[in-house]
């Protein structure tokens, strides 16, 4: 049975390759009748973020990745938060320092400062010296004896690592680029390196899925999993979501976390269908995708190692196809509150204007712009009125808009069809194409190059009086 799990840090935002690194979890084990853990892992201390948990629970609930073990909804292999699970990993550690293949380091900040002094330009990479290594036994008994604060340490062995990874194939490395790598600290938590390994192990995971900023990490884990005699799980390795050519996605930079994309009137359906494609391509050819058909469609194979750029105009596109597609009560209740935001005009039928949006969109937030000049007439240019396929003049314009005038303010019953046929009875009578009228009406009912709806719709929306006051204003602008 596959198992995978999600291992968020609670970082208080939900990065977007980190929700594609939880998507693809959840597809590769609902793809093959598995299970999709939820892990928190907050053994970072310094960097936990009050309500970041929450972040994680309602991302995972919108976007329809639903886990069948962890923290909310229990499991077996419980507790899913790390820092429940703290005391149980220095028992791991410990057996590894029996086994020899860790041990205590008693070594002071300062004086691994130095260390990175002393191989000066390349600090990050100076690798712990193994001064504790040689400590004998009494030495170690003392120092513990007197509580000197320590941290364990892994001690990497000679040789080369190799292993398996089903996105970026074989890998090898020397053993000797492996650092001693710290596994608990000295305040008794345990690294992230070392929780994650224990903890898959413990939870039975079989299919590692994440970043492939931990490639590089992966050969210390497989020691791990070698000196306590573990399975090693499947590893697959996503490359990362890019900005564009040279840098990666990064909420520090100012790049949408899923919430941001909430925010500007993304559908989540949208954000996961779009991102799934990050870096996976179906064998089908069909871009749209709920995530039933997605796991339906799922396929390891697919998963590409060359980075995915996110493009923000294709998202629109696609979330656009989603708002389309959406019944129209739902649609409203996304809509409702940016209509009423953006339309203080008293009588004004909001649900048939959001009907008229609904299919012009491409995120919720757009409805603002496209409903403006609802409120006021916008301030616009005559050179409007002119329209190359329409075959409009502004004069042209002004001499139908002064026939249009009277035919309108005639009308008993203002409604789209009698507005509508009024106006087609007048073209007929004029011989004239249906646009050479239905265009400057509705530029000048809009202001705008473009609108929601056409003349008539948009004159019932208006109603009688605001729209006779704006034809008005038209032939006024158009008169020279
Ligand atoms: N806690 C790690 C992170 O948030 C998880 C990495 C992993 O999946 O192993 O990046």
């Amino acid at each position: 049975m596959i198992r995978t799990r999600f291992a968020p840090s609670p970082t208080g935002y939900m990065h977007i390759g980190n929700l594609r690194t939880a998507l693809y979890e959840y597809l590769i084990a609902k793809s093959q009748g598995g299970k999709f853990v939820l892990r928190i892992e907050d053994t970072d201390r310094e960097r936990f973020v009050d309500g970041a948990t929450d972040i994680i629970y309602n991302t995972l609930k919108l976007s329809g990745i639903k886990h069948d073990e962890g923290p909310d909804v229990g499991g077996p292999y419980g507790p899913y938060v790390q820092s429940e699970r703290k005391n149980d990993y220095l028992k791991y550690a410990l057996e590894l320092v029996e086994k020899g293949e860790a041990y205590y380091c008693f070594c002071t900040k300062e004086r691994l400062d130095s260390l990175k002094s002393e191989t000066s330009g390349h600090e990050q990479v100076a690798k712990y010296d193994r001064h504790c290594l040689s400590l004998s036994k009494e030495e170690i008994a003392q120092k513990l004896a007197d509580g000197t604060p320590y941290v364990i340490r892994q001690k990497i062995k000679d040789g080369t690592t190799t292993f398996h990874d089903e996105v970026y194939g074989d890998i090898t490395v020397p053993n000797a680029d492996l650092e001693d790598q710290i596994l608990i600290k000295s305040d008794g938590y345990p690294t992230y390196n070392f929780a994650n390994v224990i903890d898959d192990h413990n939870m039975h995971i079989t299919h590692v899925v994440r970043g492939d900023e931990y490639l590089s990490s992966t050969p210390k884990y497989n020691l791990l999993y070698d000196a306590f005699g573990w399975d090693i799980p499947t590893y697959i390795h996503l490359p990362p979501v890019m900005k564009d050519q040279h840098s990666k996605l990064s909420k520090r930079n100012g790049d949408a976390s899923f919430q941001d994309l909430l925010e500007k009137g993304y559908l989540p359906e949208a954000i996961i269908n779009y991102i799934a494609l990050l870096g996976w391509s179906p064998s089908v050819n069909c871009e749209i995708f709920t995530i039933d058909e997605l796991v339906e469609a799922f396929d390891i194979k697919g998963l590409s190692k060359s980075p995915a750029i996110f493009d923000p105009v294709k998202l629109t596109w696609m979330n656009g196809e989603y708002i389309k597609k959406l019944d129209f009560d739902k649609f409203y209740s996304l809509a409702e509150p940016v209509l009423k935001a953006s339309v203080k005009t008293d009588g004004i039928d909001l649900k048939k204007l959001a009907s008229y949006v609904q299919t012009r969109i491409g995120t919720i937030n757009e409805i603002a712009d496209m409903v403006d000049f609802v409120d006021e007439l916008p301030k616009y240019e005559t050179s409007l009125y002119v329209h190359k396929k329409m075959k409009t003049t502004e004069e042209m314009c002004l001499e139908h808009l002064k026939k249009a005038v009277p035919v309108l303010e005639g009308l008993d019953e203002w409604t789209n069809d009698s507005i509508y046929n009024a106006l087609i009875a007048l073209i007929g009578e004029l011989g004239i194409k249906n646009g050479q009228m239905l265009w400057p009406v509705r530029t000048a009912l809009s202001g705008k190059p473009t609108s929601p709806c056409g003349a008539s719709e948009l004159a019932e929306l208006l109603g009688k009086e605001e729209s006779l006051k704006r034809l008005n204003k038209g032939i006024e602008m158009l008169t020279k």
